[in-house]
């Protein structure tokens, strides 16, 4: 099969790229902020640290983050995740939804409510997916790297977590907030043997799968795993196609992978199913395909400090000029001169690459 052409991998500087909307200096629009609500988390995953240190950073109060976000869509962000840390680990999150639900599109011909997203571990999401479907969540992304229990606890360090996840995708879908998306990072040697389970999880459950290329977001090797980050450990777009082209799904009769269109021009992952259009695989490959000229993201981290990158070198803060009394008029400025100095692009893979400032369980998934 043949792979869509690369997508551009940094954007160009533009002249005049001065309109309402909020953009940077390379025209980009910015229309996705995620937030991260805590950096607390209650899993441990082998290459993510989580747990190892706890909590780094403090945690806002929901008005604080609801003042930033507020801000954020005056100037054009129609989308927000919840991330984190793991995210319903905060109290009041379901609450956050619901006043964040309340705010309206600005930039589109008539108000629109926002598409608001979560990205959880799932450990605490069988009891929570209606809540916060009723308080207006409109999607979930769960994070889980193996789909056979051994595996995922040998990932996770958290014994007995799998059926919980397990019933919370399923919640999430009864509760409305399907498709649910669950996000897998491989690690090569580790739960790359999964890929073809991981299909056939996609098959069954009715979610869309999606792989994640591991990113070098730590300066420590994956704990229990042996492994620091190299491009050999990363187990790539290229990989994961060839293998799901050359499998045959259980009863189908046929292998072979059929790619899907782009559901937007900002989409981070290609997308593929089978013959017959049961299951949908996504893979998002910033290492072998980046997509940076595409990007419509900032972030906030859970202590209200805006970053522009995963991979930023450093972060703007946002939330010190709340509290010495900024006015909205003020903020709106600062965060304008900020997102206007987004980098380029990352610089994985080249020499004199440096890992990004925070880890990522403090910068928010
Ligand atoms: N606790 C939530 C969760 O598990 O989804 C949200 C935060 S978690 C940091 C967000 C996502 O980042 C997870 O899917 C995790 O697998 C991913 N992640 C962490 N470190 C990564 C890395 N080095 N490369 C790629 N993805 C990574």
């Amino acid at each position: 099969m043949t792979l869509l052409p690369s997508l551009d991998i940094a954007a160009t500087r533009l002249p005049g790229y001065g309109d309402a909307r909020l953009r940077d200096s390379y025209g980009r629009a910015i229309t996705d902020l995620r937030v991260s609500i805590t950096d607390r988390c209650n899993f441990r995953c082998v290459y993510c640290r989580t747990g190892n240190e706890g909590a780094q950073y403090a945690e806002l109060s929901h008005a604080d983050y609801l003042r930033m976000i507020r801000l954020f869509v005056s100037l054009g962000v129609e989308k927000i995740r919840l991330t984190g840390g793991e995210p319903l680990l905060r109290q009041g999150a379901v609450e956050l939804v619901r006043e964040i639900a309340q705010l309206r599109t600005v930039f589109t011909e008539t108000p629109e409510p926002l598409d608001i997203a979560l990205t959880t571990n799932g450990h605490l999401l069988a009891g929570l997916a209606q809540p916060l479907r009723d308080a207006g969540l409109t999607r979930v992304t769960v994070s889980m790297d193996a789909v056979d229990a051994e595996t995922f606890t040998a990932i996770t360090r958290v014994p007995r977590s799998f059926d919980r996840v397990l019933a919370g995708i399923r919640a999430a879908g009864a509760a409305g907030l399907g498709p649910v998306k669950v996000n897998c990072v491989l690690l090569r040697g580790f739960n790359d043997s999964q890929i073809e389970a991981f299909a056939e999880f996609s098959r069954r459950e009715g979610v869309i799968v999606r792989f994640i290329e591991w990113m070098p977001l730590e300066e420590t090797p994956a704990a229990g795993s042996g492994r620091s980050w190299s491009r050999e450990a990363v187990v790539s777009l290229d990989e994961i196609v060839a293998r799901l082209d050359a499998y045959q799904p259980e009863g189908l009769g046929i292998s072979g992978l059929v790619e899907l269109p782009a559901n937007a021009a900002s989409e981070t992952a290609r997308r593929y199913t089978f013959a017959d259009g049961r299951g949908e695989i996504g893979i998002i490959a910033p290492v072998s395909r980046p997509f940076c000229g595409h990007c419509s993201r900032v972030r906030l981290t859970s202590d209200g400090k805006i970053r522009t990158c995963l991979f930023s070198q450093m972060d703007h803060d946002l939330a010190g000029r709340m509290v010495r009394g900024a006015s909205d008029a003020a903020l709106s400025e600062y965060i304008r001169h900020v997102v206007e100095k987004k980098e380029a692009r990352h610089h994985i893979g080249e020499p004199g690459f440096e890992k990004p400032s925070r880890s990522m369980v403090h910068i928010g998934g």
